[in-house]
């Protein structure tokens, strides 16, 4: 088995005590690689100390969280600034996370869009991928990403939890979907629309420490659990585990060109 868990969060907190058994117990899972999207300004070294312990297994990301979008819009500069100076520096393999998110706040949508939007061009200025958070805020952010200035940009719906009609348009423009522990709760929903989607567009993640799969739901997350994803997925999509490993592997591989 060869699994790519496209968005992890394994340098957070949560894993203090035992990130290196994590990293044990994901190696023997079979994954080959985490990309590590990068929050705010408070994630960026305890991200990069992570990515430096194996950078042939490590893949970090820059990036503001739309959650973490201050206020105050020269804060909101200065923090943009230092995502484009990280990614001046080198190495990212991608610009995340970024996009919309209306389920904690609306009011400040405008400040969201900007920080989005100007993450984007980054992305297009260093081709890179996009990583894109988005909850109770789709159709925003699809406006956002195929709006004709961001032409050319390409990227991941991390978490997605669309219809079929939106994943229909999101893989239209060539934007992949990422899937994790959501697809094994009962009535996510997300297994009927996932059997519309060419399989070529799918990539995996644990979104770890959150959303973890069943049967450890509510608890903390963790990428070895990337294994009880792939086995729904492949019922899903009725071929060997293997096989949806290796697929969603090869779409990973070709999004983020590792
Ligand atoms: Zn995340």
């Amino acid at each position: 088995m060869e699994l790519i868990d496209t968005h992890c969060h394994l340098y957070d907190a949560a894993f203090d005590d035992d990130r290196a058994a994590c990293v044990h117990r994901a190696r023997q899972t079979g994954i080959l690689a985490i990309l590590l999207p990068n929050v705010d300004e408070t994630t960026w070294q305890p991200m990069l100390d992570l990515a430096s312990t194996d950078r042939n297994f490590f893949h970090w990301m820059a990036g503001l969280h739309p959650c973490s979008v201050p206020d105050d819009p020269t804060a909101l500069a200065v923090r943009l600034d230092e995502v484009a100076a990280y990614l001046k520096k080198g190495g990212a393999a991608g610009v995340g996370e970024i996009g919309l998110d209306l389920h904690w706040r609306q009011d400040n949508l405008h400040l969201q869009k900007e920080a989005f939007v100007r993450q984007c061009r980054m992305a297009l200025q260093w081709n890179l991928p996009v990583a894109v958070h988005s909850r109770s805020a789709l159709e925003e952010t699809l406006e956002v990403m195929t709006q004709p200035d961001l032409k050319g940009l390409r990227g991941v719906l991390h978490c997605f939890s669309g219809t079929t009609d939106q994943a229909a348009r999101a893989v239209e423009h060539g934007f992949y979907l990422g899937v994790g522990g959501v697809l094994t709760f009962k009535n996510s929903g997300l297994d009927s629309v996932l059997r519309n989607v060419p399989r070529r567009w799918v990539v995996l993640e644990t979104d770890a420490p959150y959303l973890a799969p069943a049967p450890h739901r509510g608890r903390r997350n963790e990428p070895s659990y990337l294994g009880l994803v792939v086995q729904k997925l492949a019922e899903v999509w009725n071929c060997p585990a293997d096989e949806a490993a290796r697929i969603t592997s090869e779409n990973a591989r070709r999004l983020w060109r590792i």
